[in-house]
């Protein structure tokens, strides 16, 4: 149901990425590799790159380049990815791009499309401060937007909704400076490149999700 499958989910915190992704896999089977998903649950599971990225992601700052990259070049390799994949929330910076480029090379696989999800800060930060995520199966719902059929629990698995500890509003606020400073120069990167297409992020999922499904065809 979309010819573009080897995608790239860029976009500032809170915009949808996670959101949009979750529907855009179950329709399509496509894997999903979220960089931040994965970071969390190696610092639930006390890894070694667990143990290194922790201190980075609490604070709302990048974990290294090198480290990230070489995470998302292993999931890259499997089986799983075949079909195709969306990566969401990597890269964030110039040289992650180039990293992903040398791994995507490496298995003779190259991006279809990065789409960008465009918002404003106003909404971005209302969106993240209200968000509740579950401990369970991750999955993303918003006390304003998009409330649990249930307070406090998941809609799909009945597990608890916690809200993420990079949420609160001055790690949100630094997460957003972060990726002006560092993230959203990939915009340019990938324009020049021709493959960027956008998605306005600033409407509700039944509206996005279309604009999304139609600029990957
Ligand atoms: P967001 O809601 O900001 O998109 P994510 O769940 O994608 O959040 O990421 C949470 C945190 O994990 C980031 O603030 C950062 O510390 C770390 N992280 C995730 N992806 C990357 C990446 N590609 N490079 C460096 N750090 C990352
Ligand atoms: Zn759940």
């Amino acid at each position: 149901m979309i010819k573009k499958k080897n995608l790239v989910f860029l976009g500032p915190p809170g915009a949808g990425k996670g959101t949009l992704s979750e529907v855009l896999i179950k329709e399509t089977g496509i894997s999903h590799i979220s960089t931040g998903n994965i970071l969390r649950a190696e610092i639930k599971n006390e890894t070694e790159l667990g143990k290194k990225a922790k201190g980075f992601v609490s604070s709302g700052a990048l974990v290294p380049d090198e480290l990230v990259a070489d995470m998302v070049g292993e999931w890259l390799g499997k089986d799983e990815c075949g079909k195709g994949f969306i990566l969401d929330g990597f890269p964030r910076t110039v040289r992650q791009a180039e990293l992903l480029e040398q791994a995507l090379n490496k298995i003779g696989k190259k991006l279809d499309c990065v789409v960008y999800f465009k918002a404003g800060e106003e909404l971005l930060l209302k969106r993240l401060t209200a968000r509740l995520t579950c401990g369970g199966c991750g999955a993303i719902f918003n006390k304003i937007f998009s409330a649990p059929k249930q307070e406090g629990k998941c809609d799909k698995c009945g597990k608890d909704l916690v809200q993420r500890a990079d949420d609160s509003l001055e790690t949100a606020q630094e997460r957003l400076k972060v990726y002006n400073v560092q993230t959203a120069p990939l915009i340019e990167y990938y324009e020049k490149k021709g493959l960027l297409c956008s998605v306005d992020s600033e409407l509700p999922k039944n509206k996005s999700y279309p604009m999304l499904i139609s600029v990957l065809n």
